[in-house]
């Protein structure tokens, strides 16, 4: 989209979001002055006078669905026993870390 078609746009789509009833009766907009404050109020009536903070997740286990923690060398879930190298990637798949091969030859 070029400029000029953004501009002659602008009124056009304004008037789509007043009819999905984005703009109240307060509207500050006009042709030219391209700002309201109809989600402010919106948004405040709600309660959400203080923005929100943002939550930075661990990968998640996708087997259990919970975060996983870092154990120093990598990834690592609790409640499976998966480990994942610190840069494996989304949909990798993990190493079972209670898999020790055959025991059966340790000592008795
Ligand atoms: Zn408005
Ligand atoms: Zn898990």
């Amino acid at each position: 989209m070029s400029g000029d078609d953004f501009w002659a746009g602008i009124e056009t789509r304004h008037a789509a979001a007043v009819d999905r009833g984005e703009h109240d009766g307060l509207c500050e907009w006009r042709p030219g002055f391209y700002l309201c404050h109809c989600s402010k109020r919106e948004r405040e009536a709600r309660g959400l006078t203080t923005p929100p903070t943002l939550t930075h997740q661990y990968p998640l286990c996708s087997g259990c669905d919970r975060e996983v923690y870092h154990n120093g060398d990598g990834w690592e879930c609790g409640r499976c026993h998966t480990s994942w190298s610190s840069g494996a990637g989304e949909d990798e798949r993990g190493t079972f870390t209670d898999d020790h091969g055959d025991l059966s030859g340790g000592p008795r």
